[in-house]
């Protein structure tokens, strides 16, 4: 029996949409155009890493129902590259298009107050918080949730919009630098790690995960993913779980990331989504049998869910712009040296097509493959040290 919402697939050759030109978009693109269809990317930079490689680049802004129009005109499903996505735009193509993920997941995931809302409210375990919607709220925080950190409730990633608070006088100050938005509040975790599940889920509840990556980050931004985590396997077990359960709380159709804290006494706390493939989930290009990518598109299509089993152990590098300076004092960028990564069989280079590389900037990764993760770990700190990529040392 077919349910309401299952519709047919969409055949190869047939026009799929995206909003946004990031990344994340141009890898949507590639994955999608491997299985024949076209891509059509609505993005408002004329120079984007997702426009460049795309079948069609609707140049607009994200609200320009002139270009919403263009978009729906031509593509029979549509999907986003990044959660900051206004919500109206997937709903104006939810008029005439298949959307996944639906919009009512993506405001969710958009808003950290909703989000940890939602999943304490769903029996999720998240580090203890609260809302700090006034500066009353500000003032009158728990002692209990301190040292802690004041995120803005919208627009923050990588690390933006936080301020680390030690004591309770910090927080009204945390919370008058944000510019007084809405907030939370959030315990300092004592953590042992981090790891992150990608998952997709199908119109008809089908779920895949892949393996936990475990990440290490610096200046608030993903360096380094190593997969898999080491982490117990009870632990890894019980993080696909968690994802699977936050996926079909949210009823969600795509791919989605649940990016999770192990704390130092071994509990598993959910800390944020993200409703799209994620830089975390990279190593699945080149490490499993179907990408996180690839992926997005069967389930945007209608088409069954591939394997997510990986092939070889995978650590991915982040490649920032600071790489292309000559140190931290240097004014003009130079090409780093990518036949000496390349050197290493097992390195998978991806370069995003970025023409100005910027400090803090993601310009590409590289995946280093290898039969063993130590041998994976020693090929990423080679690469890492002849690149300077900072702390590749003590990988
Ligand atoms: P977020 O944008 O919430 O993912 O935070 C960025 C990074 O800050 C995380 O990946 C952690 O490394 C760190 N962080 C965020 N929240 C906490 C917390 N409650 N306790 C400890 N570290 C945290």
């Amino acid at each position: 029996m077919t349910t309401k919402r299952e519709q047919a697939p969409i055949p190869p050759g047939q026009w799929l949409g995206l909003l946004g030109g990031g990344q994340l978009g141009r890898m949507f693109c590639m994955a999608a155009q491997s299985l024949g269809y076209k891509v059509a990317v609505l993005d408002p930079s004329a120079d984007s890493p997702a426009g460049n490689v795309a079948d069609r680049h609707v140049h607009a802004d994200y609200l320009d129902p002139a270009g919403l129009a263009r978009l729906s005109a031509i593509a029979r499903a549509a999907t986003t590259e990044f959660e900051n996505v206004p919500a109206s735009a997937l709903e104006f193509l939810a008029r005439t298009a298949r959307v996944s993920p639906a919009a009512a997941s993506v405001a969710i995931a958009q808003d950290r107050i909703r989000e940890k809302g939602f999943l304490a409210d769903h029996g999720f375990a998240v580090a203890p918080y609260t809302v700090l919607a006034s500066a009353q709220d500000a003032s009158a925080a728990d002692a209990a949730l301190l040292p802690g950190i004041v995120k803005s409730a919208r627009m923050g990633y990588d690390g933006k919009g936080q301020v680390r608070v030690a004591d309770r006088a910090g927080v009204p100050v945390a919370f008058a630098t944000m510019g007084g938005v809405p907030c939370v509040l959030e315990r300092f975790v004592e953590l042992a790690c981090e790891v992150s599940v990608i998952v997709a889920r199908d119109e008809r509840g089908a779920v895949a995960t892949w393996p936990v990556a475990e990440n290490r980050h610096r200046g608030g931004i993903l360096d380094v993913s190593i997969v898999p985590a080491r982490v117990p396997a009870a632990l890894a077990v019980r993080a696909r779980e968690v994802a699977t359960e936050v996926a079909a709380a949210l009823d969600y159709r795509g791919v989605l990331c649940v990016e999770m804290f192990v704390t130092r006494d071994g509990a598993l706390l959910v800390n944020e989504i993200a409703p799209r493939p994620h830089n975390s989930g990279h190593y699945t290009v080149d490490a499993c049998v179907t990408s996180q990518f690839e992926q997005q598109v069967r389930v945007l299509a209608g088409l069954p869910l591939g394997d997510t089993r990986q092939h070889e152990p995978a650590v991915m590098v982040n490649l920032l712009g600071d790489l292309w300076f000559d140190g931290p004092g240097a004014a003009a960028p130079r090409e780093p040296d990518w036949p000496a990564v390349l050197a290493h069989p097992q390195a998978k280079l991806h370069l995003y097509g970025k023409a100005e590389p910027r400090r803090g900037r993601k310009m590409g990764h590289v995946t280093c493959l290898a039969p063993t993760l130590d041998e994976a770990l020693g090929v990423a700190r080679a690469i890492g040290a002849t690149l300077g990529v900072p702390g590749a040392d003590e990988l």
